[in-house]
């Protein structure tokens, strides 16, 4: 079995992308300058912006982060937007999700500008990426692919089965497996919570994306010997033996689930430090006008 290991790749792609901000810089061109927009005090989003500002920190960006009460208006949050979309001097931001309820996140999502969409949530960016046509791809799915195309792991004509429809994992990773490239070309099975034979398809699979949220869903008597097993989920529980009093489990058993994988990834250190990684990487592709020509 081998180990996925998250942690090793986001440091060498950290290293590449450091190496070519230098370059940059040294041609007397300024920095790529990611930011993000945060609403209110979820936990989760701070701990993110806060790993997302060391990131850019560490590979030589600029970054700003704009914060803001869940007293903010709609329009007071869209007249942002706009003000970011008009900044010669932001290549990408970010709207770090969720946004309060009064507030329509896929009002604000299609409020940012396509070409600095570096989470690839806007529409024409996910729509560009169905056919196969250069985007912002979302970050998690994209920290995937790039973890299976390190790894050399064959896709081409494997079956592919990915647990979890959402819009930013399921949906586009199964779209990009599928694609014809490579890593894709995979014959890719969409499941969900309505899936009645989830057992019998999981049990075909060459390579598991668990991507439902469920702390340990996926047991070893459900994969099959060999396959590769690539965990999203995180789920944090309590733990009396962290210091932080609280650990991340992820949506495969991973014990035992390893014995029987010939690839696995953990939680953590697998796809989670992926996905910060690869909004660095499509920052630096905005800054370069590599998608869409400045
Ligand atoms: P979500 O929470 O929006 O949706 C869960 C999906 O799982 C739904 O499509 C649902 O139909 C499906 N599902 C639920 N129960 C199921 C079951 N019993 N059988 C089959 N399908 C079932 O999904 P999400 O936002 O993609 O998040 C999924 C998990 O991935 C969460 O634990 C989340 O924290 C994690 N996540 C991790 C990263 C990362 O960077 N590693 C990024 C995004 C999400």
């Amino acid at each position: 079995m081998i180990l996925i290991d998250g942690n090793k790749i986001s440091s060498e792609i950290k290293e590449e992308i450091a190496i070519e901000v230098q370059q940059m810089k040294s041609r007397g061109e300024r920095a790529p300058h990611l930011a993000a927009i945060i609403v209110g005090h979820d936990g989760g989003s701070e701990t993110y912006v806060g790993h997302k500002e060391k990131s850019c920190k560490q590979v030589g960006f600029d970054s700003t982060v704009l914060r803001f009460e869940d007293t903010i208006t709609e329009s007071e949050l869209l007249a942002t937007v706009n003000k970011l979309n008009n900044d010669p001097a932001i290549d990408g931001f970010i709207m770090q999700l969720p946004l309060p309820k009064h507030i329509s996140e896929q009002k604000v999502i299609e409020a940012i500008d396509p070409r600095k969409d570096v989470d690839g949530f806007h529409p024409i960016n996910l729509g560009r990426m169905v056919i196969g046509l250069p985007c912002y791809v979302s970050a998690t799915p994209a920290g995937i692919v790039e973890l299976i195309k390190r790894y050399k792991i064959e896709t081409s004509g494997k079956n592919v089965v990915v647990i979890g429809r959402s819009n930013i994992v399921g949906k586009p990773i199964s779209i990009l497996l599928a694609q014809k490239s490579n890593p894709g070309d995979a014959t890719v099975t969409l499941t969900h919570s309505r899936t009645k034979n989830l057992k019998e398809v999981v049990a075909n699979a060459d390579i598991v994306i668990a991507a439902l949220g469920q702390a340990e869903f996926l047991t070893a008597d459900m994969v099959k010997k060999g396959a590769v097993v690539i965990d999203v989920g995180i789920t944090r529980v309590k733990s009396e033996t962290t210091k932080s009093g609280w650990k991340l489990i992820g949506d495969v058993k991973f014990n035992e689930v390893a014995e029987k994988a010939s690839y696995i990834t953990p939680v953590p250190g697998g796809v989670g430090p992926m996905t910060i990684v690869s909004l660095l990487q499509n920052t630096l592709k905005a800054a370069k006008g590599e998608i869409y020509p400045k």
